[in-house]
Parts: structure tokens; C-alpha cells; sequence
């Protein structure tokens, strides 16, 4: 089987290898941080990474992931988490040219959905979504085995439909999104919003001036703080509409879910959400919820399955 180059773009490295689309299997490594000047250097620092990795040509194709907005054709519109990114770049087409390779690019998340689809815990599945619940929430959306990532690049951000009419207020300006509760930002925000008007919580007892971590929500569940079981409350409730609609509208079998948060609260947290009365859907078991599998290596393995998908 040919192997193919896939990237994974990130807004602090760009870390690429030599995988096998069919297995998931995957040799050599290199990883580079992702400069800070602008596009045109990340593009050619992407290129020289790509260079270093495979000096003899040995694939024919190379697929990134970048964590933004892409279109069907492979332009980034939107890339918030690079520096200096701030207007639509061909990013298909000047690589091509420069590494002489067939390109393909998609979103970091949707090509994470097609890992899992493909070599992970939706092996099996012609439909399927997945949910990624880290800092905010992001997903992915396979129809008929392909990837859907819609004109716009918005199939499937599960993550921005509103499931608290009028509540809080998300990372994009709106109102009530599911992010706003079941994201890792959201719930920090909301844990110093309490403590702050006297609610004290362990959430932010433990993280002090730092980062609330996901293994910090981990150990206040454990220490059953109640404001963190109340915000843990909310985020299942969350999860549970938008997931439970979601499988209804598209008729999906199975939801994987995968995240920093998703990762530490493991399977108990699957469970809570299955089980919650605000799952909707035909009948109490609309779809299966599944772990991801395919952890770190879930960007470089969904790009190069991307990029094989393109070349077929
Ligand atoms: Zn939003």
C-alpha cells in the first residue's frame, strides 16, 4: 500500500509522518514549531518539514489538518489560532506547487472524525459523527463513508447550536451554546464566575491562577464539589440534546467522543450522557456512544486518509 504524508498543523507545531491509510500505521517523524510571522512561513515550514520527512519521494500525496475554516477546495478562511492568519490562503494549491505532490487540507477536527471512522472505534460504521470535548468542542461528520464538511466548512460543529435558550455566553459571541458549557473554557469561566460571587469551588482551589485542567475536573467530581457537579450537570445536559438530536436528524448509529475532557471523565461520562433524560431522539437508544480511539495521532492519520480519499 502507498503511503501518504500526513500533517498535522497546529497553532504551536507541525508534526508530520508517514502513514498508511488502510492500517493507520505510521513511520518516521518529524515535528517543528509552527512560526509565528504569518502564513507564508508556516506554509514554508510545512514544506520543509515535509521535505526533511521524505527526501526520496516516496508518497505521492500529502494531507494537512489545520485548526480552522476550509473550504471544499482546500483555501483556510479562517485560522484564529495561527498567528497573522487573518485573510483566506489557497493552502491546496500553494502547496501543491511546491511539493509537486497531490494536496489535500481539512479541518484538524474532521479529519480526527475520519481517523476514528476509518482505523478507530467507528471502524464499521457507514455513518457517524464525533465530538471532541476539549478547550471548546468540535466535531465531524461521515455520511456514506465521506467525510462531510459542508460548502463553508461548518458540517458538523456540533459545538455552536444552542442548547440553553438565552445562556451563556460562548467563545463565538453566541448565546447558550453547547460549548459554552460542555467546553473546557466555558466551564473555567463559569467556576471563577461563581467563586468570584462568593460560590467558592475546587475547580478554581486547584488551578489558582492557572489553567483549570481537565484533570483538575477530574479530581473536584472525585472530592464531590458541588459547584463542579453542578457545571458537570450542565455539560451532560448539553451534550446529551445536541448529541441526541443530531443522531435523529442524520439518522447516525454511533457518536464517538474524544477530547482532553472527554479522555480523563472516560466512560462514566458516556454513560451519564446516554442516560440523561434530555438524550432525544426515536426510543431511549437513538445512538451508541463510543471512546475514540485514536488518540495524539488521531491529526496526522485523519489527514492522510483525507488526502488518500482525494486521490481515489
Ligand atoms: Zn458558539
Amino acid at each position: 500500500m502507498t503511503k501518504i504524508i500526513g500533517v498535522d498543523l497546529g497553532g504551536t507545531k507541525i508534526l508530520a509522518r508517514m502513514v498508511d491509510p488502510t492500517t493507520g500505521e505510521s513511520k518516521g517523524r518529524v515535528k517543528r514549531p509552527t512560526p509565528k510571522t504569518g502564513p507564508a512561513d508556516v506554509l514554508a515550514k510545512v514544506a520543509d518539514v515535509v521535505d526533511e520527512l521524505d527526501p526520496d519521494r516516496q508518497c505521492e500525496a500529502v494531507g494537512i489538518g489545520v485548526p480552522g475554516l476550509v473550504t471544499q477546495s482546500g483555501v483556510v478562511t479562517l485560522c484564529p489560532n495561527i498567528n497573522g492568519w487573518d485573510s483566506p490562503v489557497d493552502v491546496a494549491s500553494i502547496l501543491s506547487e511546491r511539493l509537486d505532490r497531490t494536496v489535500a487540507v481539512g479541518n484538524d477536527v474532521n479529519v480526527g472524525a475520519l481517523a476514528e471512522h476509518r482505523v478507530g472505534a467507528g471502524r464499521g460504521f457507514s455513518d457517524m459523527a464525533t465530538v471532541f470535548v476539549g478547550t471548546g468542542v468540535g466535531g465531524g461528520l461521515v455520511l456514506n463513508d465521506r467525510l462531510v464538511a459542508g460548502d463553508r466548512g461548518m458540517a458538523g460543529e456540533i459545538g455552536h447550536v444552542t442548547t440553553h435558550v438565552g445562556g451563556r455566553t460562548c467563545g463565538c459571541g453566541g448565546k447558550g451554546h453547547m460549548e459554552a458549557y460542555a467546553g473546557r473554557a466555558g466551564l473555567e469561566a463559569e467556576a471563577r464566575r461563581r467563586h468570584a460571587a462568593g460560590d467558592e469551588n475546587e475547580l478554581v482551589r486547584l488551578a489558582g491562577e492557572g489553567r483549570i485542567k481537565s484533570s483538575f475536573i477530574e479530581k473536584a467530581i472525585k472530592a464531590n464539589d458541588p459547584v463542579t457537579l453542578e457545571l458537570i450537570d450542565e455539560a451532560v445536559e448539553a451534550l446529551a440534546i445536541s448529541i441526541g438530536s443530531m443522531a435523529t436528524l442524520l439518522d447516525l448509529p454511533m457518536v464517538v467522543l474524544g477530547g482532553g475532557v472527554v479522555d480523563r471523565l472516560g466512560q462514566d461520562f458516556l454513560d451519564r450522557i446516554h442516560s440523561s433524560p434530555s438524550f432525544g431522539g426515536f426510543g431511549s437508544h437513538v445512538c451508541e456512544l463510543r471512546l475514540a480511539q485514536r488518540l495524539d495521532d488521531a491529526g496526522v492519520v485523519g489527514a492522510a486518509i483525507l488526502a488518500a480519499d482525494a486521490s481515489t
